[in-house]
């Protein structure tokens, strides 16, 4: 069997979780499951697939992104696998989840691998270029399976728009480069998955994106 991507949409902030698997592997990006009923939704499709999860991945680490980043990584005894420099956006969050109206975020445990951006990942027969895309966030990245034409894209393209600029870290000179040097240059027929909102493609968004408005 292929791979294949299965989408979650989970907490107040419609953010999509991304169980990426075969027949025997899985790995979960961008744990946004904040809710019990929301996690056990993600743990009991994990169930019924019988599949072992080898990694528990970030694109990026603003609050709507690790809301379940606690729960997957204590369920399934793994470290949270984020770029290096988005630890301290990670250790931020803490300091405005009640305000955000997630009084019951608690921090996932000091144990990570880090990535620079530039790596290839390998799980089993899953395997995931990782692309160093800041803008919306400082350490920001994107994973990029050619073998599914697809990129798990975090909140760096959404259908039309992409990511806000206005968050600590964001910077929209930072984000240009990211999308016309790393996502504009994958092959146009790349499925693009976003953190929020609908799939896309590389050809439609290089052709119709409001970036090209900035
Ligand atoms: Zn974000
Ligand atoms: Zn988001």
């Amino acid at each position: 069997m292929s791979v294949q991507i299965k989408k979650f949409t989970f907490n107040a902030f419609q953010e999509n979780t991304f169980l990426v698997h075969s027949d025997t592997v899985g790995v979960i990006i961008d744990p946004g499951c904040y809710e019990r009923t929301e996690q056990q939704n993600l743990f009991d499709t994990i169930e019924s697939l019988g599949i072992e999860i080898k990694a528990v991945l970030l694109t990026h680490a603003h609050i709507d992104h690790v809301l379940g980043a606690r729960a997957v990584t204590e369920k399934y005894n793994l470290p949270l696998t984020l770029h290096e420099i988005e630890v301290d956006t990670l250790n931020a969050v803490p300091s405005y989840a009640a305000i955000y109206g997630f009084p019951a975020y608690s921090e996932p445990a000091e144990n990570y691998v880090l990535l620079q951006g530039g790596e290839t990942l390998e799980y089993d027969d899953i395997r995931m270029d990782v692309f160093f895309t800041p803008g919306h966030s400082v350490g920001h990245v994107v994973y990029y399976m050619p073998s599914i034409h697809t990129v798990i894209n975090g909140d760096v393209l959404f259908q039309g728009s992409f990511g806000r600029v206005d968050l600590p870290g964001g910077d929209i000179e930072v984000l240009k480069k990211s999308i016309f040097n790393v996502m504009f240059n994958l092959p146009e027929e790349t499925i693009i998955c976003c953190g929020h909102g609908p799939e896309t493609t590389v050809g439609r968004e290089k052709q119709t994106n409001f970036i090209h408005q900035f």
